[in-house]
């Protein structure tokens, strides 16, 4: 069975204080679950998101990394940073990291390494854009992208990853895809990942939706059976609404 997981990822949003103030109040309200809980604050705010989740059942991730170790790369953050403030799970491949900071499969392919080598989990992001749908294109190019992504690893790696699949149009924009379509496109990776690596393997990877999930619609996309939960932008960003979708699964 996949873990289930609900990770907020919060973006360019939240301060010190309000990452403090959240986190004390998710803290305080959070139900017994038994799905993951993750937060993706901004770099600045994750030690202290770790220092204050500490004895919790609460996860930190960030929200992106550079593939090399150290070296001259001016304003960039490596895994060896985030593993050192406690932090050991990373989104990549994030469709506004590939669409405004010209990230590729290539680098990708680079940081998914980096991440494993320091025992990281990812969470990588794959989704179509609105015109690959029109075209009816969004299987192939999903399944290209997971490929080009994450195919170069060797099985005893797939521990460490978690996909979300995040349909370009839906994120942000209200517009969310049905539960019916999520269902068909998360059947569709998974049967991906078995052809590859073993239905064995496959039916244990966790593969999160992710695109204007909220408390109100969570739930049916959550009843979905290939769909083990959410990665959630806007409405991670509120204690109750994000507390109500961790209720939905
Ligand atoms: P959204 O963002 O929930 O605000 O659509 C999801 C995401 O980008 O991860």
């Amino acid at each position: 069975m996949p873990k289930k997981i609900i990770a907020g990822n919060w973006k360019m949003h939240k301060t010190a204080p309000q990452t403090a103030k959240f986190l004390d109040e998710l803290i305080s309200k959070l139900p017994f679950t038994e799905a993951q809980v993750v937060v993706a604050p901004s770099f600045v705010n994750l030690a202290e998101a770790t220092a204050l989740t500490k004895n919790t059942k609460i996860t930190v991730a960030a929200q992106n990394m550079h593939q090399a170790e150290a070296g001259a790369y001016t304003g960039e953050i490596s895994a060896p940073m985030l593993t050192a403030v406690g932090v050991n799970t990373v989104i990549l491949g994030h469709s506004e990291r590939r669409q405004y900071f010209g990230e590729t499969d290539g680098n990708l392919v680079a940081k998914v390494d980096s991440a494993m080598n320091h025992d990281m989990t990812v969470i990588f992001c794959i989704g179509e854009q609105l015109a690959d749908r029109n075209k009816n294109n969004h299987f192939n190019v999903v399944e290209y992208q997971l490929r080009d992504g994450l195919f170069h690893l060797d099985k005893k790696f797939w521990k460490n990853i978690v996909v979300a699949y995040e349909p370009v149009w839906a994120i942000g924009t209200g517009e969310t895809a049905t539960p019916e379509q999520a269902q068909e496109m998360h059947a569709h990776i998974r049967g991906v990942i078995a052809k590859s690596y073993g239905a064995d393997l496959a039916k244990n990877v966790s593969i999160l939706y992710g695109g204007s999930v909220k408390p109100e619609n969570a739930q049916l996309i959550f009843s979905k059976p290939d769909v083990d939960g959410g990665l959630i932008g806007g409405a991670a960003l509120q204690v109750d609404d994000f507390i109500a979708i961790i209720n939905a699964i």
